[in-house]
C-alpha cells in the first residue's frame, strides 16, 4: 500500500530522516515508533505530501505522491499530529466542508456525523467554534473528518495524544476494524505500549534512521538481548 524508496529530509544541513525504504502492506496496522525528534512527523508528512522528500521515492498504491498528488491523495485520510485546521467554522461546518471535498453524499454525512459525533462524545459542541475546542477535541475533529469519506488508507501522525482513555480506546478498536475490513492503517507514536496493543508490524526510527522493521515478536527477539529499547522509549 505504502512503499518508501531511499527518502531523505534534509532541514537546512540537517539530516531529519537519512535513506528509509519501507514497505507497508495492505490490511495491517504498522506503528511508526520512535521517541521525540526521531523524524517520524517529517516522514509522514513526506508521505502524504505535506514535505517533499529531498530524495528518493514515495508510492501510495503505487501512485507517487510527488508526480500526482490528487490521485494519490484520494488514497488515504490524513490525521497531522497538530491539527492545523479553520478555526473560525464550527466543528459541523468544518465536517461538511470535508464532506463536500470528498463528494459525500448528504444522507451518508448526516448519518457517519451523528454515529461518529456520539462515539466521540463531542455533539454537543458541533456547533460551535473550533477555536474554542481544546486540543484533544480538535483532535476528535479531524479524526472524524477523516473517518467520514472512508479512504482505505488511514495516516496518523500520534493520534492518541490528547485523546481521553475513552476516545484512545475507540479509535484504537476502530483502527483494528478498518484494517480486519482489508483495509491499512499506518500511524506513528512514542508510546511502546501503544504500539505493542495494536500492531500487526512496527519500525522503530531514532535520528532519522530505521533501526528495525518487522512483528512485535521479531522485535522483542531482536532487543532482548540489549535494554536499547527501554533507554529508547
Ligand atoms: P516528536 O515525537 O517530538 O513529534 P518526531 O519523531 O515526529 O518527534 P520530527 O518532528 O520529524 O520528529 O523531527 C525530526 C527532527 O527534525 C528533529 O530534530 C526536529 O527538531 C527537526 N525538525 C523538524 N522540523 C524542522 C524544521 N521545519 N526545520 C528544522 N528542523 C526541523
Amino acid at each position: 500500500m505504502i512503499k518508501l524508496k531511499n527518502i531523505s529530509k534534509k532541514y537546512g544541513d540537517f539530516d531529519a530522516v537519512k535513506n528509509i525504504d519501507l514497505k507497508i502492506n495492505k490490511g495491517e496496522v504498522f506503528g511508526f515508533l520512535g521517541p521525540n525528534g526521531a523524524g517520524k512527523t517529517t516522514t509522514l508528512k513526506m508521505i502524504t505530501g505535506v514535505l517533499k522528500s529531498t530524495s528518493g521515492d514515495i508510492l501510495i498504491n503505487d501512485i507517487d505522491i510527488n508526480k500526482k498528488p490528487i490521485e494519490a491523495k484520494k488514497q488515504f485520510g490524513f490525521v497531522p499530529d497538530s491539527p492545523d485546521i479553520f478555526l473560525k467554522l464550527t466543528g459541523i461546518e468544518y465536517l461538511n466542508f470535508i464532506a463536500d471535498i470528498y463528494n459525500v453524499s448528504k444522507e451518508d454525512r448526516e448519518k457517519r456525523i451523528e454515529e461518529l459525533s456520539n462515539k466521540f462524545e463531542i455533539k454537543a459542541a458541533l456547533n460551535d467554534k473550533i477555536q474554542s475546542y481544546s486540543h484533544g477535541m480538535r483532535q476528535k475533529i479531524v479524526i472524524i473528518g477523516v473517518l467520514l469519506h472512508k479512504p482505505p488508507l488511514w495516516i496518523l501522525d500520534e493520534p492518541m495524544t490528547g485523546l481521553d482513555p475513552k476516545s484512545a480506546h475507540i479509535l484504537k478498536n476502530m483502527m483494528r476494524e478498518h484494517v480486519d475490513e482489508g483495509n491499512t492503517v499506518l500511524f506513528s507514536t512514542h508510546v511502546l505500549e501503544v504500539a505493542e496493543k495494536i500492531c500487526d508490524r512496527v519500525a522503530i526510527i531514532n535520528k532519522g534512521e530505521i533501526l528495525f522493521c518487522g512483528n512485535l515478536k521479531e522485535m522483542k527477539m531482536q532487543f532482548q538481548e540489549d535494554s536499547s529499547l527501554e533507554k529508547m522509549f
